[in-house]
């Protein structure tokens, strides 16, 4: 079977039929030329339609319903022309070739409908899968750094930036896999500490930045504490084994010194970089940093 096998088929029925109705019958002499014209444009469209929709042939319920609507467009619209050039006298000929197109115009609105219906659906998984990190389902950063900026003229945001300490040793020691687990299972503690208008993305490899919305630094350095506490005291389940792990957490904020989020982000991996120093499993603001 050739990609276009079924609309050869339809084109060799189609040309056996006219030749076959045409075989005998008398011409008409009054023959309407701009009908004609209309209905063989008609016939290219359609022809042209039921070869373009081969693409779509692995999506088989829809290819189903347009060749379908296609060919019985086709058919019927071919009757129409052989009907133009000359004289039919058969009673059913009107009917068979209405009956084709209605039926050819309701299976190509069916292929249509359901081919905007899966658009909808790929788009929605599309737009989901570019914004998503598929390890943790946060958001990804090319995803947060588009809201940040519609975010930027916000009042009083703060940003954590988080990161595991530690956890190469726990990737030498457990394997990959358990690294991914406890990358999943960090990623739901820190949402359980968080609002719903908060959001949350992996940066980058066992790094999560945070953004709190309308929060000053006071209130950002509790929320920030909540989570290393709870990560602090959380039983990683891995596998057979239970492990304890800590996070280093550094903070800034929106202020009216600092707009651009991109800085705000920078400062909170400065602190980052200080509690790191500092021994780790504790949390540095940036305004600890200057003095
Ligand atoms: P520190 O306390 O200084 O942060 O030390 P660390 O070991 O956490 O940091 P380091 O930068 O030395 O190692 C980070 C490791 O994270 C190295 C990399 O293999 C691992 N990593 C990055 N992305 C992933 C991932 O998606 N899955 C797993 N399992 N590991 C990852
Ligand atoms: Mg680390
Ligand atoms: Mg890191």
């Amino acid at each position: 079977m050739t990609r276009y096998s079924w609309q050869f088929l339809i084109l060799m029925i189609s040309a056996s039929f006219s030749f076959t109705m045409l075989y005998g019958k008398p011409f008409k002499t009054d023959i309407n030329y701009y009908e004609l014209n209309l209905e063989l444009v008609r016939s290219i469209i359609c022809l042209f339609m039921m070869f373009y929709i081969a693409h779509i042939r692995s999506c088989n319920r829809i290819y189903f319903w347009l060749i379908t609507g296609c060919s019985c467009l086709f058919f019927g619209n071919n009757m129409n022309i052989l009907d133009e050039i000359a004289i039919f006298e058969e009673s059913y000929y009107q009917e068979v070739e209405d009956l084709l197109s209605n039926t050819g115009i309701i299976c190509a609105w069916i292929g249509v409908y359901k081919l905007i219906q899966q658009q909808i659906i790929r788009t929605k998984t599309l737009d989901y899968e570019a914004n998503t990190d598929p390890l943790t389902g946060l958001l990804n950063r090319r995803s947060f750094n588009q809201m940040a900026n519609i975010h930027e003229k916000s009042e009083e945001n703060s940003y954590l930036m988080l990161d595991i300490d530690y956890f190469k040793q726990i990737n030498d020691t457990y394997g990959h896999s358990a690294g991914d687990s406890v990358l999943t299972q960090v990623a739901q503690c820190i949402r359980q500490c968080l609002r719903k208008e908060d959001r949350v993305a992996r940066w980058g490899g066992e790094e999560f930045l945070i953004e709190i919305n309308n929060c000053n630094i006071d209130t950002a350095r509790i929320i920030a504490e909540k989570i290393r506490v709870l990560i602090e005291n959380c039983h990683f389940n891995v596998g057979k084994h239970i492990l304890h792990i800590t996070v280093s957490i550094g903070i800034a904020n929106v202020s009216a010194k600092n707009q651009n989020p991109d800085e705000v982000i920078n400062l909170a991996d400065k602190s980052l970089y200080q509690a790191k120093h500092l021994g780790r499993n504790r949390v540095v603001s940036a305004d600890e940093l200057a003095q």
